[in-house]
């Protein structure tokens, strides 16, 4: 039998979570190996819109970016109920933009400076005296679940995926519009559209990079998600809104939000980052900064941690990481923290109903802290001071 490979981490699932964790340890001269099921570039169910504070915590040169992959400006969004009279809301500057993930997730993951093992599932994960044996042939100190929120690391903690959780259950398509569709698209490319649910329990969205075209629907309950999709997407083609040949087979996926996400960060020597641990912001559902936050707040306290000791880690030390993510993401209650479930009280459409229209509420609060989430600043890129 042949000795398994030596790693100081095994970081399972190079999305943004994992090969930004990697490529903070690989950059403080820690050996790396990125595990992922899917060679990449891989496709990544998501609407694909990333803050300003994404870019610059991770420091990319948008120009090289732009250079040849798909970078949307965006500087402007229409707002509403769906059925309702929608808000336009402008900025002067550019306030977001839109990527696709394939692209997106396959930079990220070639910058790591990780060794890269794709399309390579993480099947069995047994403890050594050190560490952990990743398929019986990776040997690592410390392993990071980044496998997303079927990540099999979350499960192996205890996460109960597909049953016990209340997740946010979405579906999209993202397609490219020929010549006669983009004509027909009324979405423009620099103005994302969101409308929100009747009874405020999720929202759909338009979200138009150049010629690639993504819709979909998220809801925090998962019964009857088709069809609020269908019906959302005949009301888009009824305003004419997106071209009448709008596609039907959308993807589905879900995710947790970090209140009420009941997995834990740390146990048992593991980390868990990303949507592995459930971190989605509640309001927006924007989990891509979550995960790269985590993913650098989870290498600190990995290198921290593998800085002591030469062989097997202490699992104590590793607790730096839940300390730090409830310092910036606040305390999280799990379960307990569940929104209530059953229809919503009539008070609080109209309520909704009447702020949604609002120009002040839908600039201030719904985009400014709600979406663009601007009342927090960016962590500082890898190797700047914190
Ligand atoms: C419909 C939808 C729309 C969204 N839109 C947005 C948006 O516009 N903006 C935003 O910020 N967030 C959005 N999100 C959330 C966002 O997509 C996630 O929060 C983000 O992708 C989390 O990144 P991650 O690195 O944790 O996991 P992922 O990006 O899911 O990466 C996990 C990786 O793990 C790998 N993996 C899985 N299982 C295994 C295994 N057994 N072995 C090895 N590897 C494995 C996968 O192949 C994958 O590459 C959306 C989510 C959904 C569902």
């Amino acid at each position: 039998m042949s000795m398994p490979d030596r790693t100081d981490v095994l970081v399972v699932g190079g999305g943004p979570a994992g090969s930004t964790c990697a490529r903070l340890l690989s950059a403080r001269g820690f050996d790396v190996t990125v595990l992922d099921r899917s060679a990449f570039p891989r496709d990544k169910t998501c609407a694909g819109w990333i803050t300003p504070q994404v870019v610059q915590t991770l420091a990319i040169d948008l120009q090289d970016y732009g250079r040849s992959r798909t970078l949307q400006p965006i500087r402007e969004f229409r707002t509403g109920l769906i059925g309702g009279r929608p808000v336009l809301t402008d900025y002067p500057d550019t306030v977001s933009y839109g990527i696709r993930r394939s692209e997106f997730d396959h930079y990220l993951l070639e910058r790591s400076g990780a060794r890269l093992r794709l399309g390579e599932p993480l099947g069995s994960l047994e403890r050594a005296p050190d560490g952990w044996v990743a398929n019986g042939a990776i040997h690592a100190r410390v392993v990071v679940g980044a496998g997303g929120h079927f990540c099999p690391v979350a499960r192996r903690l205890g996460a109960e995926i597909g049953s016990g959780e209340q997740v946010i259950a979405a579906q999209e398509i993202e397609y490219h519009l020929d010549a006669a569709q983009a004509a027909d698209c009324s979405v423009e490319p620099s103005r994302p559209e969101l409308y929100f649910c009747a009874d405020l329990k999720g929202y759909g969205w338009c979200v138009r990079k150049g010629d690639w075209l993504n819709v979909g629907l998220g809801r925090e309950d998962k019964q009857q998600l088709s069809t609020h999709v269908a019906a959302f997407c005949d009301w888009l083609r009824r305003e004419r809104r997106v071209p009448a040949d709008l596609p039907t087979r959308f993807k589905g996926h879900a995710y947790l939000l970090y209140p009420q996400a009941p997995r834990p960060l740390v146990a048992d020597g593991m980390l868990l980052a990303g949507d592995a641990a459930g971190l989605a912001y509640a309001q927006s559902g924007e989990g891509i900064r979550p995960a790269i936050e985590s993913g650098i707040l989870a290498g600190e306290a990995i290198a921290g941690a593998l800085s002591t000791s030469r062989g097997a880690v202490d699992p104590a030390l590793l607790d730096a990481y839940r300390v730090a993510m409830e310092r910036r993401f606040g305390h999280r209650p799990g379960a307990g923290a569940r929104p209530p479930s059953g229809p919503t009280p009539a008070w609080r459409r109209r309520l909704g109903g009447l702020l949604l229209g609002n120009r002040w509420f839908s600039r201030h609060v719904v985009i400014d802290r709600w979406f663009l989430h601007g009342q927090q600043a960016a962590l500082p890129a890898i190797g700047q001071a914190r």
